[in-house]
């Protein structure tokens, strides 16, 4: 085994439990035990990691056309194969098991990468029914929505995964073959020893930016069985949303909001019992309207989506419609930047406002750029805001932290002279597990503000 010998005092990063070793990092490269010669290290071969002092820190997936050129995936000598998968994954779905996730009726991220100790590699599972076999049962309008599509029999679900390292997409048959075979032969105990079952289809999702830095181009479409082609429903703190994995038009679903949506709806009913004429929101970057829905389903007389995607708002139209709320939901296709700076000018208000940009910040290196972006968005929105009002802003922004983040809101609310008070501060779902140490595996940033009469 190869092994990597750290620089003097470059340990202390991954003995707390992050993950990489960045190229700078690195002393040697050995060819095996003792003091054998230097070697060099092959893509997606596995390392031993070790400090200068000769301490075992892990063992790693290498890429030496990376900057990251290990990545830790094990603090003990343990080999990779179809076997190790299983294990890890079988971990990562009790985890998610753990955390009060019925994964019988819930979609999840299954696995979450370094977070999971299984590094580049994102499993998200989607649990719903075609959008065909939906709409009949919603054309009844029962008045309980659930218990009425599960006359529809059991759901079925569908995986997208996604190859985002070189030693993981060059195993990336063994991986999918360990992944069939924990879905379909594992009793997880907790779900009542039931197999979680065969998906119906698995589409590949490698379109990350991070695939062009391991020196991969995308990779993208189905892998495994079928996808409708109109789309399925899943259902979301009770609520239909349409997704379509594969055709032409691609619209997905972001899991790891689910919760901070929950949170949303109970200021969304509390704004329209309290605001005149039950209170206007604005969802924006708005994508397929996850936010925005549950606001309407919640009583809010007037949601408005933004998004710079014509393809996400006619998902947000389907999403009303599924939720009977289509007289409440206007989008409108424009860039958030200006249409906030417009309704500035129009002198248009809203009670409650969500901002949920992409990550603006996708390196170290770009987050100058992104800090002024964020600013100028949260000053806006706050510039838009009854008295009383409500900010729910978000970064997903890995670059970011907490501090910046936190920092960002108090130079905007000073800007727009509002004093905003704290309702709750949170970050991703128990599905994205925040591994402590890696703080990167922390991403998700969501504060909840109330503008102070
Ligand atoms: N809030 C959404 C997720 C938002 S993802 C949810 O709950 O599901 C970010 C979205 O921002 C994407 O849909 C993208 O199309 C959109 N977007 C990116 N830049 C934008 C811009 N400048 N103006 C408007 N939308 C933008």
């Amino acid at each position: 085994m190869k092994r990597i010998i750290l620089k003097h005092g470059e340990e202390g990063r991954i003995r707390v439990g992050h993950p990489w070793v960045y190229d700078n990092e690195v002393g040697a490269i050995l060819s095996g035990p003792g003091d054998s010669p230097p070697a060099v290290l092959l893509p997606g071969e596995i390392a031993d990691v070790e400090s200068s002092r000769k301490e075992y820190l892990g063992r790693a997936l290498v890429n030496p056309g990376s900057k990251i050129i290990a990545r830790i995936y094990s603090p003990s000598k343990e080999g990779i194969d179809k076997g190790f998968f299983k294990r890890r994954i079988r971990e990562a779905v009790n985890r998610r098991i753990d955390a009060g996730f019925d994964l019988h009726r819930e979609s999840a991220r299954l696995v979450f990468a370094e977070a999971d100790f299984l590094p580049g590699l994102i499993i998200d599972r989607f649990v719903g029914w075609p959008l065909k076999e939906l709409e009949s049962a919603v054309l009844l309008r029962p008045v309980a929505f659930y218990p009425a599509v599960t006359a529809l029999g059991p759901p079925q679900s569908w995986l997208a995964v996604q190859f985002l390292v070189y030693g993981m997409d060059s195993r990336r048959e063994e991986v999918l073959a360990a992944l069939e075979e924990v879905l379909e032969q594992d009793g997880f105990i907790i779900s009542g020893g039931v197999p979680l079952g065969k998906p119906v289809g698995i589409v590949e999702k490698s379109t990350a930016k991070m695939r062009e830095l391991e020196g991969m181009p995308p990779r993208e479409g189905s892998i495994r069985g079928s996808f409708p082609s109109e789309g399925i429903v899943i259902f979301e703190n009770g609520l239909p949303f349409m997704l379509n994995l594969i055709e032409g038009q691609k619209t997905g679903h972001f899991l790891d909001q689910r919760d901070n949506r929950r949170r949303f709806r109970e200021f969304a009913q509390e704004t329209a019992s309290r605001a005149a004429a039950g209170g206007r929101v604005l969802d924006a970057f708005s994508y397929t309207g996850g936010f925005g829905i549950h606001a309407a389903r919640s009583g809010a007389a007037e949601v408005v989506c933004v998004d710079v995607s014509a393809a996400a708002l006619e998902t947000v139209r389907i999403n009303a419609a599924l939720n009977w709320i289509e007289d409440r939901v206007t989008v409108v296709e424009a860039d958030v930047f200006k249409y906030l700076r417009s309704c500035e000018r129009r002198k248009e208000k809203f009670d409650l406002i969500v901002l949920d940009p992409p990550a603006f910040a996708k390196s170290k290196s770009a987050l100058e750029g992104a800090l002024r972006g964020y600013k100028d968005i949260n000053l806006s929105a706050l510039k838009l805001l009854n008295p009383g009002g409500v900010l729910v802003s978000c970064s997903c922004s890995q670059a970011m932290d907490e501090g910046r983040f936190r920092r960002i809101i108090a130079d905007a609310a000073a800007d727009a002279d509002r004093r905003l008070i704290q309702l709750d501060f949170r970050g991703q779902g128990a599905d994205h597990p925040v591994l402590v140490g890696y703080d990167e595996s922390l991403y998700l940033k969501c504060g909840f503000y109330r503008v102070t009469r």
